[in-house]
C-alpha cells in the first residue's frame, strides 16, 4: 500500500486498504462470514462505526471525516472496524474482547504501515479492553481465534471456550471479556 499516491478520500487508494486490512485480519482471526457483503468504505459525522445495508446483505465502514486526508488515521479507524466486519452482528452488541481485538489490531496494523500509535487508544473503556484482549496470554491472537474458529464467530465464545483455551484467568476477567457494554 503507496499511501504517497493518494488522500483517503480517493475511493480505490480506501478499497485497496480496506482489502488489505481484511486479509491481514482473516489470517490472524480466521476467515469472515463470507455470506455477507463488504461494501466500499465511506464517511459520516458520527464515524468511526459499522453501517449495515438496509437488507442487511452486507455492512461497511464509516470513518470520521477527518480521516478523510489523514492515512494515519484512516488505518486507526478502519482497521478497528475491519475487525468488525469479519462476523457481521447485524447491529447487536459484540462482546468486550472482539473490541480489545479490533484496538490491538488496530495498532498493529498501524506500525506495520509506519505510523505514530502514541496515545492510541485514548478513550478509556477501549484501554481496558486491549487490556483484556492482552491478558489471554502470550499467543492472544492465537487463543483468539481458536476461540472464534470455534465458537463460529466472536459473539459465540462463551465462558467453558475461554477457559479451555486460556490459563489462570480469572472468572471476574471471563465475565469482562464477555460483557457487551455499549462501544462501537
Ligand atoms: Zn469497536
Amino acid at each position: 500500500m503507496d499511501f504517497s499516491k493518494a488522500l483517503p478520500i480517493n475511493k480505490p487508494a480506501l478499497w485497496q486498504l480496506q482489502q488489505e486490512l481484511m486479509s491481514e485480519a482473516e489470517a490472524l482471526f480466521g476467515t469472515r462470514d463470507e455470506s455477507k457483503v463488504i461494501y466500499q468504505p465511506d464517511w459520516h459525522v458520527d464515524g468511526p462505526h459499522i453501517r449495515y445495508s438496509a437488507n442487511k446483505d452486507g455492512a461497511f465502514a464509516e470513518l470520521s471525516f477527518a480521516a478523510q486526508t489523514n492515512w494515519r488515521l484512516a488505518v486507526y479507524q478502519l482497521a478497528h472496524e475491519t475487525v468488525h466486519l469479519l462476523d457481521q452482528h447485524g447491529g447487536q452488541q459484540t462482546i468486550l474482547l472482539e473490541e480489545g481485538a479490533a484496538v490491538r489490531f488496530s495498532l498493529d496494523m498501524m506500525d506495520k504501515y509506519g505510523f505514530s500509535t502514541a496515545g492510541l487508544p485514548s478513550i478509556r473503556s477501549y484501554r481496558e479492553a486491549l487490556f483484556l484482549f492482552n491478558s489471554l496470554g502470550a499467543e492472544p491472537y492465537k487463543i483468539m481465534k481458536n476461540c472464534r474458529v470455534g465458537s463460529l464467530e466472536f459473539n459465540g465464545i462463551d465462558s467453558a471456550v475461554l477457559k479451555s483455551e486460556t490459563k489462570g484467568l480469572t472468572s471476574a476477567d471471563i465475565f469482562k471479556m464477555l460483557s457487551k457494554p455499549k462501544m462501537r
